[in-house]
């Protein structure tokens, strides 16, 4: 049976990109394989954050979930942490992952910055800690935005190093399971990821630079459409996004060389349910001045309902917390069994 595995920090902010690349899409999994959704505090940690700040931004993350139509009764919804079999895979998969693979990740050096002695050994670790996230539940589809892509290729680099270094042991206990790589099916235990890098926003850039992913970390506000923005926060941050003063092309083609352009229109697309094609088709020909409004009304439609929830639930935190120590007991029925199969697999005595 396959399971969907996602995951948002609780780092702030959440936004616009969170939710066309992220969250929105889980809402729609949930009718099809059973899910877990998880709000990754050990990864927020990663970066220093203030522990107030942490525990609200814990809940409001819950609270976006929520909001935007995910069923903490019929999925399982928790917080990381609640559940140890995430660190304790991790600290496994920190001795199968070799440094050179970490020493490639791109998010790694972008968030370590130019001053890399200084980075903690947990951000550099953190996409070990990721694959465990995804591999203790053994989950198979996991839908994220672009950026990640590269850490899943990570995902799938560890279950097959595993599977190989302990290919022995893992048939001599009887836990191997057929597992497609390429052409061929192998035994294993961890099967490989799919990502899910799916529809027309899977990248949504920030409003400053269209060279820059729009991130819950970015110092300028402006940057971004944070989820709990007010109706004119929206328009207003629309209206000031950075554009070129070209009309829209009447053609995708045309979208080419145009960062700025492409992300507004792919932005249009998604909220709409639309592609970009069609969208085009309405206002290729048109200036931004034209283009804006529209999207401004169509943002705050699509979005003004799902603050209005979000700030309905976090009225009631007990409720919320609640609800995650559910979620984690039943994310924590699952992980166990693995952990268990895993130490019995790497000889760590566990009878
Ligand atoms: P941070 O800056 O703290 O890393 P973030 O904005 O990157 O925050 P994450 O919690 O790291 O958010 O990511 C949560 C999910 O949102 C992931 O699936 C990620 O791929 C997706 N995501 C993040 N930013 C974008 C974006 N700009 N466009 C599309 N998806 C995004
Ligand atoms: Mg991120």
């Amino acid at each position: 049976q396959p399971l969907v595995f996602s995951g948002v920090q609780p780092t702030g902010n959440l936004h616009l990109g969170n939710y066309l690349g992220a969250i929105r899409r889980w809402v729609a999994l949930q009718d099809e394989y059973p899910c877990l959704f998880c709000v990754v505090d050990l990864h927020a940690i990663t970066v220093f954050q203030e522990p107030e700040e942490l525990e609200r931004s814990i809940r409001e993350v819950a609270a976006a979930f929520i909001a935007s139509g995910i069923d903490p009764k019929k999925h399982i919804l928790f917080n990381q942490s609640r559940v140890p079999e995430h660190a304790e895979l991790a600290w496994i998969f920190n001795c199968v992952a070799r440094l050179g693979w970490m020493e490639r990740m791109t998010q790694f050096k972008e968030k370590a910055g130019k001053d890399r002695e200084r980075a903690s050994l947990g951000l550099f670790a953190y996409p070990s800690l990721m694959a465990a996230d995804i591999l203790a539940y053994r989950a198979t589809l996991v839908p994220v935005g672009e950026d990640q892509k590269q850490h899943l290729e990570l995902t799938r680099d560890i279950a097959a190093k595993f599977n190989h270094d302990y290919s022995d042991r893992i048939a001599g206990k009887g836990l191997g399971h057929p597992i497609a790589m390429g052409d061929e099916t192998v035994q294993g235990y961890f099967p490989m990821t799919d990502p899910l890098i799916e529809g027309p926003a899977t990248r949504v850039m920030s409003f400053k630079d269209g060279s820059k992913k729009m991130s819950k970390s970015d110092p300028s506000d402006l940057s971004r459409i944070n989820l709990t923005d007010d109706a004119e926060t929206i328009a207003r941050k629309i209206r000031k996004a950075k554009t070129d003063p070209d009309a829209l092309p009447s053609e995708t083609a045309g979208l080419a060389g145009r960062p700025e352009a492409d992300n507004l229109v792919g932005i249009f697309a998604a909220l709409d349910n639309r592609s970009k094609a069609d969208i085009l088709g309405e206002y290729g020909g048109r200036p931004f001045s034209e283009f804006k409004p529209a999207l401004a009304d169509l943002a705050v439609a699509k979005l003004a309902p799902i603050a209005t929830e979000m700030r309905r639930i976090l009225d009631d935190p007990a409720e919320i917390d609640r609800t995650l120590r559910d979620g984690a007991e039943r994310a924590r029925a699952i992980a166990s069994r693995t952990l268990g199969d895993v130490k019995s697999i790497v000889g760590l005595l566990n009878g």
